[in-house]
């Protein structure tokens, strides 16, 4: 501010009154960011200036002027990048010790849809405070629990990352369970866990029953029983939800199930056990996204010795083999001490011991993520245009990945959901659906 004060009184006044007058421009908030990340590339640009107006992202660069009147955020000291994906976690579903023994087939019968969907909004809002902006839920959330989490993050009554959600995982009868037939025929106790379709026509109802319902994804057992689904079957589920536009997930746990479901041109395969060296050739020729869930030793009691020398091997199989890697966890239970985000940043140390460069990793975190989730035109990148999403570490992930366990910023569609290290979502709350009312 330059001009005297005298001379500028005046003035004042009538700039006063105009503001009252005129209709209310959109707000701008300016972020300076002391170092940018851009992890398609794997570069960084030191001092950079991110304008964010109406929830999506304006100019951006190193020579961008920061608007009279615009909110000025300083990250000057902190490097900014895009947000994390976790590209396969259950956030309807948290097994524990206390009551089921970590037996997740006990939450099913033990813990109600309703509460189970005020879990998630909880978990939803521990990963969004470790810096996941998008979470892809893949399943397990009793009646359509992540349906009802998708609707009430965009509808506005509640903070958390955008869902991407499977509704009820499709098998054959009796899905991942060996149940009883009292759970089976009669569809007691356990069901609707799991969706039951063992021929043509029951694969395409299913199929339209979760687009019907709110799925954005379709995620089907491949392998869970030893018949399985054969190559057409598998086709058959693509071709279904191609017709609603939604890519299809396969569980797979054996060599032969992964076999059938590249075969078939499956979207993604989740799980690293049936995935080896002759199947990650494969699906890096066909470019479908591996969503491993590699479990660390670290996280006691989820994992073995063997099993996570194993994970470690076929994870560094895939990336020499240059398979696109998604940054997938499964971690769909209680660790005492750690939130649902924590446990989920926790992954990193499989990738560590991979030997997998801090780049890839950060591009399997964040590129490979929009892409698996088919946000990467409307959400993910910082680029103009798109939902200003973005996170704030202290010190440099591209030299030392550990930085991302400490978000210190998170920005969503555009506001403030953690600042300081310490969540600040006031303005996620509202007492009705801010953004617009829609049932699927
Ligand atoms: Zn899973």
């Amino acid at each position: 501010m330059t001009r005297s004060i005298a001379a500028s009184a005046v003035p004042l006044v009538a700039t006063a009154l105009l503001l009252f007058a005129a209709p209310t421009a959109a707000q701008v908030t300016a972020i300076r960011a002391g170092r940018l990340i851009d992890p398609e590339s794997g570069t960084s640009t030191e001092n950079v200036v991110i304008l964010v107006e109406n929830g999506r992202f304006g100019s951006i660069g190193t020579d961008v002027a920061i608007p009279a009147g615009a909110d000025v955020v300083d990250l000057s000291d902190l490097t900014i990048l895009p947000g994390l994906v976790d590209a396969h976690n259950h956030l309807a579903l948290t097994y524990k010790e206390d009551p089921e023994s970590n037996i997740y087939y006990l939450t099913y019968v033990m813990e109600s849809t309703p509460l189970r969907a005020i879990q998630a909004a909880s978990n939803g809002i521990q990963m969004l405070a470790a810096g996941f902006t998008i979470v892809r839920d893949m399943g397990n959330n009793g009646n359509y629990a992540d349906t009802a989490l998708r609707l009430a993050i965009e509808q506005g009554w509640i903070p958390g990352p955008t869902i991407i959600n499977s509704g009820i995982i499709i098998g054959g009868m009796g899905g991942q369970f060996w149940p009883t037939p009292e759970m089976a025929v009669d569809h007691n106790i356990v069901y609707p866990e799991y969706l039951d379709a063992d021929t043509h026509d029951e694969i395409i109802k299913a199929v339209r029953q979760n687009a019907l319902f709110g799925a954005t994804v379709i995620k089907i057992c491949v392998d869970c029983k030893p018949w399985g689904y054969s190559v057409d079957e598998i086709r058959l589920f693509i071709s279904e939800a191609a017709k609603a536009g939604l890519r299809v997930e396969g569980h797979v746990q054996t060599v032969a199930g992964a076999g059938r479901a590249i075969e078939a041109g499956i979207w993604s395969i989740a799980h690293d056990s049936g995935l080896n060296d002759e199947m990650h050739k494969r699906m890096a020729a066909a470019g479908i996204f591996r969503a491993g869930t590699e479990t660390p030793i670290s996280l006691t009691g989820h994992t073995s010795p063997e099993r996570y020398a194993r994970t470690v091997a076929s994870l560094r199989n895939a990336f020499d083999n240059g398979v696109p890697l998604t940054y997938s966890t499964d971690a769909d239970y209680y660790v005492p001490g750690m939130t649902r985000g924590e446990v989920a940043i926790e992954f990193i140390e499989t990738w560590k011991a991979a030997e997998i460069p801090n780049a890839d990793i950060l591009r399997a975190l964040t590129t490979n993520g929009y892409l698996v989730s088919e946000t990467e035109e409307t959400r993910g990148p910082i680029r103009t245009g798109l939902a200003a999403d973005l996170i704030a570490v202290s010190g440099d992930p591209l030299q030392n990945i550990d930085a991302l366990r400490e978000v210190i910023f998170v920005l969503k569609d555009g506001m403030i959901f953690k600042q300081n290290g310490v969540m600040t979502p006031g303005s996620f709350f509202n007492g009705g659906p801010v953004n617009g009312w829609n049932i699927r």
